[in-house]
């Protein structure tokens, strides 16, 4: 069978199975549908750098963004740069969703304003449902919003390591004593003992994961720690640099707890601002001097997807999610599976994460695309002979589904 008809298949087969959507930035329905919704809402989120590296200016950006100003105008800002990011993988599922969720085939000057009118009109309680269960065929989602007050049994937290181990002042560690446990802590280790209490009243909120960033953190020196911790108490130091041996200590604390708490660590890696500040490669002490702790690789560490790969083959306690990768580009996506099935065992990889925030509807258009992007990855693999379409079938429903549904320990 020729390749094009086998991904097709293979799509169409993918789009019936269930569906972990492994890492989104979604806030509670309410919120979404209390705010007003346009057009440029589909180009909220990731497309606003695009429109940046485009040219348009942050103020020009501000008044595209800023529902004051009339429809038209916003739009005739906007219309330019939209000619030169609508080819890129970001702006796909914006497109996909004016299609999909409200029946106009392209976004252009006929459609800007009657598309703003759908979506308002749309914009109401059961959206989330329409678009995630009906739509994506999504059981559960993974939301950070660092917040846990989630209506939706289906959107389960992951919270913020840095809530507990980057605090720079003494006042922000009373503040977090003060939410956990009513007073400030008294020396380190009462400080811990708090951290502690903080993860667990977190688990009985519905959390499943902690996130942290991969960053150049030093080895965990206590005695260390407990100096500056002492120093922050008595004003000795009013506050810490960003990255410091206090929140060394605490983060490798913090990753021990993890591992015995049951809660998984997932980990952002690559793409942002100065992107060589957040290889992935900076996590590989944390992973071998915490075996026990289960870490979520996140993004692939793009664009440095090799050293990722690697670091997925060579730890047992490493998981490699394909969150954002298939929007940031497919054909990277495409090429990094590639290598990833020659060199990492399949169950440990994850297939999606949308990403999103405001924009629930663009989980489609993203959802597809990693569909696409499996498909014609296999069906490469199965022209070779190296598998056949059963396998193919298999692995997807490990990466939808199976390998997330596990990691995090989820009955959906
Ligand atoms: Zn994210």
């Amino acid at each position: 069978m020729p390749r094009p008809a086998l991904s097709r298949q293979l799509v169409e087969a993918f789009s019936q199975m269930p569906v972990i959507d492994a890492h989104e930035h979604l806030p509670p329905e309410r919120d979404r549908v209390a705010r007003q919704v346009d057009v440029f809402t589909l180009f909220d989120h990731y497309t606003r750098l695009d429109q940046l590296t485009a040219g348009l200016s942050p103020k020009d950006q501000e008044r595209v963004f800023d529902r004051d100003l009339p429809l038209e105008l916003r739009w005739q800002l906007f219309r330019p740069i939209l000619a030169n990011i609508r080819f890129g993988s970001y702006a796909r599922p914006a497109f996909a969703a004016a299609r999909e969720f409200y029946g106009f085939d392209d976004i252009n000057d006929e459609t800007y304003a009657p598309l703003s009118q759908a979506m308002q009109e749309a914009n109401q309680p059961g959206l989330y449902a329409r678009v995630l269960i009906e739509k994506c065929g999504i059981r559960a989602a993974l939301v950070q919003q660092a917040r846990t007050d989630y209506d939706e049994e289906y959107l389960l937290p992951v919270m913020p390591m840095d809530t507990y181990a980057a605090v720079h002042t003494w006042e922000q560690i009373a503040q977090r004593g003060r939410e956990v446990d009513d007073e400030a802590p008294e020396s380190l280790d009462e400080y811990l003992e708090l951290i502690l209490e903080g993860l667990r009243q977190w688990k009985a909120q519905r959390v499943v994961g902690l996130k942290m960033t991969s960053r150049t953190y030093g080895h965990p020196d206590r005695a260390q720690a407990w100096e500056l911790f002492g120093s922050l108490r008595t004003g000795a130091c009013a506050s810490l640099p960003d990255l410091n041996p206090l929140r060394d200590y605490l983060l490798d604390c913090m990753l021990r707890m993890a591992a015995e708490e049951n809660l998984v660590v997932a980990v952002h890696t690559g793409m942002w601002g100065d992107f060589r500040t957040l290889e992935a490669t900076h996590m590989i002490p944390l992973i071998q001097r915490h075996p026990a702790t289960r870490f979520d690789l996140y993004h692939a560490g793009m664009p440095s997807v090799r050293e990722a790969g690697v670091m997925g083959k060579n730890s047992a306690n490493v998981w490699l999610n394909l969150c954002w990768c298939h929007i940031i580009s497919p054909m990277m996506t495409r090429s990094l599976l590639g290598e990833w099935i020659d060199m990492v065992p399949v169950n440990k990889i994850i297939a999606f994460g949308g990403d999103y925030c405001h924009p629930v509807e663009k989980v489609y258009g993203h959802l597809t695309m990693a569909r696409e992007n499996l498909a014609r990855v296999f069906a490469a693999r199965i022209e070779e002979g190296l598998m056949d379409k059963d396998d193919a079938l298999a692995l997807g429903r490990q990466w939808f589904y199976e390998t997330p549904r596990a990691l995090y320990g989820l009955t959906a």
